[in-house]
């Protein structure tokens, strides 16, 4: 896959929380198997449906709802246009009539014995495995295999990845491609991102621009609900108390005695990163920025920015294109799924795609932009994915607030400094071979990191 040919809405689409890998990727799943079964000729028939959930999603599955949303997809459910207490009530309704409504019928379904967790086996073409089967008595009649490949993309095994076949007019696999071009065409590189997203989705412009402001209404709902949220707790069972609107209320009205100033960009973004990765969190309506775990850092440092310095709607739309385009690179160079390359494929890619939409909203000319995304990523290498017993919650959420700091940090000192060393595209490559090389402890399998501790209403 070219980087060229990843449309701007593959990167940025609605999501539900908490995971883009373990939550929206596992709903398609369940639903592309429920249509196969649908569409076949010479349907079997059957009596029983299995699932068999691998590696790192049967390790950090229950925290992440990966039963639940197998169960939502084979009934039917999406993840964009469904209500989100359905499918999210999805787990416990199967589980209270023990019948599941699949492909025109209604099949018995026992939580315990069809729904199986195999954390130890992996299957071999991606962390994220799921094998789905039909059987007839005690005899399986029917098997079929998918990938969570990151970022809410699926595939079937021996599948290749999903490509348009519509070309687009600027075709580049890297980032010192994508400049050269922008430079020749004399336009900013979000343009470039624009035109290969018109001709690979094959929409107009003002389609295109909809589609992005429709993006950007949704992330700036999400911060307003995370906000002002009606519970106060996130679910699960680590008790993790919401603490965006603290943190809203001390960037907004600061206490005497509080040294950082009002208003202050940094602490404005913070919050609000919180905000959404809280709603993420709390399995809310959310969009991938490139993932679900990242979702936190593009939204919450660009609204901050526009508060700041008032820019519009469209401004900030033209740099989510090009945080797309950031996105798009390390798709095809690298990965965004926390369980191929750790955190830094969700937070850190977040972070890169966050610090190039900055540095273009504030006048930066395309190689500052590219600066600014180097800058980020390098300073995310290593980043490891250790969430608390599978709950994207700690350390994913204070992380997307810190990141969120970091992009605003990135962009200034690509800004101010202007030249570099090391390239995009060499930092792209490293962090992939950095994942490849991390011990699978440290990529979302929940074997790493803080281990569980006891519940604290205070956190
Ligand atoms: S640590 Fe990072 S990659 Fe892992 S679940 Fe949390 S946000 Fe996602």
């Amino acid at each position: 896959m070219r980087a060229s040919q990843v449309s701007a809405f593959q990167t940025l689409k609605m999501s539900l929380g908490p995971s883009s890998s373990h939550t929206h990727g596992p709903i398609l799943i369940g639903n592309r198997f429920r249509q196969t079964v649908e569409h076949m000729d010479n349907c079997p028939d059957f009596d029983r449906l299995e699932v068999v959930i691998y590696w790192s999603l049967a390790r950090t599955g229950k925290g992440h709802m990966t039963d639940n949303a197998i169960l939502a997809g084979l009934s039917g459910l999406s993840p964009v246009d469904d209500d989100l207490e359905i499918i999210n009530n999805t787990l416990p309704r199967v589980q209270q009539t023990k019948q599941l409504e699949f492909a025109g019928r209604t099949l018995e379904f026992h939580v315990d014995r069809d729904l199986v967790w195999a954390p130890d086996e992996q299957l071999p073409e991606h962390e994220n495995g799921l094998a789905l089967r039909l059987y007839r008595g005690e005899e399986m009649i029917l098997e079929r295999r998918f990938y969570s490949i990151g970022g809410g993309m699926i595939k079937e095994e021996g599948e290749g990845e999903h490509v348009s076949d519509r070309m687009e007019p600027h075709p580049y696999q890297y980032a010192a491609e994508w400049v050269m071009i922008a430079r020749r065409e004399g336009v900013p590189l979000s343009s470039i991102v624009k035109r290969n997203t018109c001709a690979v989705d094959g929409i107009d412009r003002e389609t295109c621009n909809a589609r992005m402001m429709r993006i950007w209404q949704v992330m700036k709902t999400c911060i307003e609900r995370g906000l002002n949220p009606t519970e106060p707790i996130l679910p699960g069972l680590l008790k993790v108390k919401r603490r965006a609107p603290r943190l809203h209320l001390a960037a907004s009205h600061p206490s005497a005695t509080d040294i950082f100033g009002q208003n202050d960009l940094g602490r404005l973004a913070t919050a609000f990163a919180y905000a959404v990765s809280e709603e993420n969190a709390a399995s809310g309506r959310v969009v991938t920025a490139p993932t679900n775990g990242g979702a936190g850092v593009v939204p919450g440092v660009l609204r901050a920015c526009q508060l700041h310095r008032e820019f519009s709607d469209s401004a900030v739309v033209n740099a989510l294109f090009t945080a797309a385009g950031i996105g798009g690179l390390i798709q095809a160079n690298a990965s965004i799924s926390g369980s191929e390359v750790g955190c830094q494929g969700e937070v850190g890619a977040a972070c890169s795609m966050a610090a190039a939409a900055v540095a273009q909203l504030y006048g930066g000319d395309i190689y500052m932009v590219e600066y600014a995304a180097e800058i980020a990523m390098e300073h995310s290498l290593g980043l490891e994915c250790t969430p608390m017993q599978g709950y994207v919650q700690i350390p994913c959420i204070e992380r997307n607030g810190i990141y969120a700091q970091k992009a605003l940090a990135s962009a200034q000192h690509a800004m101010t400094l202007q030249q570099h060393r090391i390239s995009l595209d060499l930092v792209i490559r490293k962090m992939y071979e950095n994942g490849k090389h991390m011990d699978s402890d440290f990529k979302e399998t929940s074997r790493a990191g803080f281990g569980p501790i006891e519940p604290d209403l205070n956190f």
